[in-house]
């Protein structure tokens, strides 16, 4: 497991991006802006007002068939295109989109009801991603040759990073795109269709199809001119997509997937308790819970445990749970009612069978609000499935802390661990001993950097290779070596 630790170097808060213009030359000035600052959020304040979020029709049968067909017609000519004109495109877009973040960010706020901080970041990684794919397939364009239609199905809790990530990795190496957002957030995903379209990619090689996953992204899968999947959501759907490819004719089609993480951090007797809250409220509970990285599992050594667990029952008094709207706000709604009812039925259940540590107040009542909760629980092993909410799992271990990380890896799912000690060489070990894809240490479990921090998971969270990594794009391009000539695929 690659260790990620960022203690002794200057990379939190991340140094910008270098930006480029869409020739790839020079610096282009990106807003720059921090739309949440008190000068600076007139831009932010406006969008907010005025931004609607309007309804999407969803696709039938006919209508996902009339699209795959556009697409396989339009290949050639997107594929036909050299490497570097599609770059420029890509950075073309990414201009266009940091100049409209604060419309972006309303957008995601009105949407998937996330905090303003998390959208702007979210925002200012979609821009990221387009950039950078753009640079890493420049670098080399003998690869660059597409397979023929992608299928890039993504979720709603980056409904623009992880939509922008995929369709723009699909599309620089010479795919045509049939995108599939998750059915809670397509409106934020039609608009970034709609600046890709402006920007310069033909209307044949890239189109939205908005509806539910039985449906619509199965009848995609299943579609004869599919020649790969990306896929960004649950563990479940990953091995049922994963069944339908496999199955197909014309198999083996590639499946690029990034599924569902049970994370935890491994606190030893060393570790600072102030840092080791710190991490935690910000790993477990912002974004609501509702990120593939976040933090589940928090194992902490005996001896300084009854410490850490006061700490903890304070720092949740702290947080504030309300309106996404607000600057204050720590932490917002969850998606939609079914998350709403999944995650209060977790966290009753716990309340019967484990010990309740604290509980969040509620600043503003609104709908679908979970209140950030903390439970002890006896044994790692009590943990299931992915729970996707603001829940945080604590459990005490005396010994040794290679047993935890062997539990932890019984887990079966491998995509972020923390670790809190101030002992390098344990921090080593346990991070090469761990079949996790990210690794931090004494800091934030946090998810992708792009360029700076590639991120996927391993066992049941992912197949690799990691995005916003150097690798990400050769899954998506024709093999030469391997597959038949691209032309074939027309
Ligand atoms: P989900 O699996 O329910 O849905 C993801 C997408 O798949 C949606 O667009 C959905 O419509 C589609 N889908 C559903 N059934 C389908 C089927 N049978 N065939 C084809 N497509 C189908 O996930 P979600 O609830 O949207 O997102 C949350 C999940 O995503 C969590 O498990 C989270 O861990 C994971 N996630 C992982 C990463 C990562 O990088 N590893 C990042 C973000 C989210």
């Amino acid at each position: 497991s690659p260790l990620l630790d960022l203690r002794s170097s200057s990379a939190l808060p991340l140094p910008p991006a270098l930006y480029l213009d869409e020739h790839g030359r020079g610096r282009a000035n990106s807003t720059g802006a921090d739309l949440t600052a008190p000068a600076q959020r007139a831009p932010l304040q406006a969008a907010l007002d005025s931004v609607r979020i309007e309804a999407v029709p969803e696709a039938t049968a006919a209508e996902v068939d009339a699209a795959m067909q556009r697409l396989q017609a339009g290949f050639a000519n997107w594929n036909g295109k050299p490497v570097t004109q599609r770059a420029i495109i890509l950075r073309r877009a990414a201009n266009a989109l940091d100049a409209r973040l604060a419309e972006f960010c309303a957008l995601l706020v009105k949407e998937a009801f996330k905090t303003q901080a998390d959208c702007v970041a979210e925002v200012r990684e979609a821009v990221d991603f387009l950039r950078y794919y753009a640079d890493i397939a420049e670098q080399d364009p003998a690869l660059m040759q597409g397979r023929g239609v992608f299928v890039c199905i993504s979720p709603w809790n980056f409904p623009l990073a992880i939509f922008a990530g995929q369709v723009a990795a699909a599309l620089v190496a010479g795919n045509t795109v049939a995108a599939k957002p998750a059915e809670q957030t397509p409106f934020v995903a039609l608009k970034m269709v709609e600046l890709l379209h402006e920007a310069g990619v033909p209307a044949d090689a890239l189109l939205h199809l908005h509806g539910a996953g039985e449906t619509v992204g199965a009848g995609l899968v299943a579609h004869a001119h599919t020649a790969g999947v990306c896929f960004t959501g649950s563990t479940v759907v990953a091995q049922i997509i994963n069944k339908a490819l496999a199955a197909k004719p014309n198999s083996p089609i590639p499946l690029i997937a990034e599924t569902g993480g049970l994370n935890a951090m491994v606190v030893d007797s060393t570790a600072l308790p102030e840092q080791v809250i710190d991490a935690v409220v910000q790993s477990a509970f912002r974004s609501a819970g509702q990120r593939c990285s976040a933090l589940r599992l928090l194992c902490v050594q005996d001896s300084i445990a009854d410490g850490v667990v006061e700490m903890l029952k304070g720092a949740l008094q702290q947080l504030w749970v309300g309106k996404p709207e607000q600057l204050a706000t720590d932490v917002g709604p969850v998606i939609d009612d079914e998350a709403h009812a999944n995650i209060g039925r977790h966290v009753e259940r716990l309340k019967r069978d484990a010990k309740l540590i604290g509980e969040a107040p509620v600043r503003d009542l609104l709908p679908r609000q979970i209140r950030p909760v903390a439970f002890e629980i006896e044994r790692i092993q009590q943990l299931g499935e992915e729970i996707f909410g603001p829940v945080l799992h604590v459990v005490r271990f005396k010994d040794s802390v290679d047993e935890v990380i062997a539990d932890i890896n019984r887990l079966g799912y491998g995509l972020t661990l923390g670790i809190q000690t101030r002992i390098d060489s344990r921090a080593q070990r346990l991070a090469d001993e761990a079949r996790i894809g990210n690794v931090y240490v004494n800091r934030n479990i946090i998810g992708a950097v792009v360029g700076v921090q590639p991120f996927g998971g391993e066992g049941l969270s992912g197949t690799g290779p990691k995005a916003g990594g150097p690798d990400y794009l050769r899954r998506f391009a024709a093999e030469p070596r391997l597959d038949a000539p691209a032309p074939a695929l027309v």
